[in-house]
């Protein structure tokens, strides 16, 4: 019973540890067809390898519980953001989970499920900086991460404040750019943000872009492809926010020391 046990939990430990790598597998299908999922490498609290080197978070789960709710098989990738977009539209995955915000740009190109989670963009700076605001960034250098709400919010600000931006494709990478001072501040979605925080960071937020860069999270999918992978997706959202496990997701991640 014992070597049963700890088989039986190396085999998990191999389907975690290979999430990040090849994919892991979730069985179970009713109909035959694995989906392929893209998503982000590192994105706390919604994808990111937690200390046990397991990758979790709160797009993690709500795709598992989707899935289990809707009896479908999928891979999940996680390739970095704009990766991940750019595997949806190259058609090597069917779907993107990835704390992607729903916006009226994206919407030309792809297909959103329901709203999940909402987020603004933010500017963090290191915690002992005396950058206070826009006005301080004249002749500076700032991180963007490549194809973000955060990065359209530099550009958008980029001329009137006169600051340069450097672009990373990975949110930790950007982080340390700030906190090591090869850049003087970054923009990145507020619930990250503050969430990368209480986890220590060396960041803190100074400005807020609640206006123009409001914008909830949804799933993607390639503009009228997948459709039965939207809906099923849209269904299962449904079912765990009536069922609780949902809220469950995201108290584990957000309440959570
Ligand atoms: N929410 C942001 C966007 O969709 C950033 C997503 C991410 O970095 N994973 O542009």
């Amino acid at each position: 019973m014992k070597k049963f046990l700890s088989l039986a939990l190396a085999a998990v430990m191999t389907v975690s540890l290979a999430a990040c790598g090849g994919g892991a597998s979730k069985e179970g299908s009713k109909e035959g067809k694995k989906y392929i999922i893209a998503t982000d490498t590192t994105f706390a609290p919604f994808e990111f390898t937690n200390e046990k080197n397991e990758f979790v978070g709160i797009d993690v789960d709500i795709l598992a519980a989707v899935a289990e709710d809707q009896g479908c098989d999928y891979d999940l990738q996680c390739v970095g953001f704009d990766a991940a977009v750019a595997a949806l539209e190259s058609g090597q995955s069917d779907g993107v989970i990835a704390g992607m915000s729903i916006t009226d740009e994206r919407k030309e190109k792809y297909d959103f499920s329901e709203a999940y989670y909402d987020s603004f963009v933010c500017m963090a700076v290191a915690a002992d900086s005396d950058i206070a605001g826009y006005e301080d960034l004249k002749g500076k250098t700032v991180a963007a991460k490549t194809g973000t709400q955060g990065a359209d919010c530099a550009e958008s600000l980029k001329e009137q404040y006169g600051y340069d931006i450097q672009y990373y494709d990975d949110s930790s990478l950007m982080y340390q750019a700030v906190t090591t001072g090869n850049t003087v501040a970054c923009f990145e979605d507020q619930p990250v943000m503050a969430y990368g925080i209480t986890q220590g960071n060396g960041l803190k937020i100074v400005t807020e872009e609640k206006e123009n860069f409001s914008t909830p999270y949804g799933f993607a999918v390639l503009k009228g492809e997948n459709t039965e992978l939207l809906e099923m997706f849209n269904t299962g959202l449904a079912n765990i926010k009536a069922n609780g496990t949902y809220d469950e997701i995201v108290a584990k991640y957000t309440n959570a020391e």
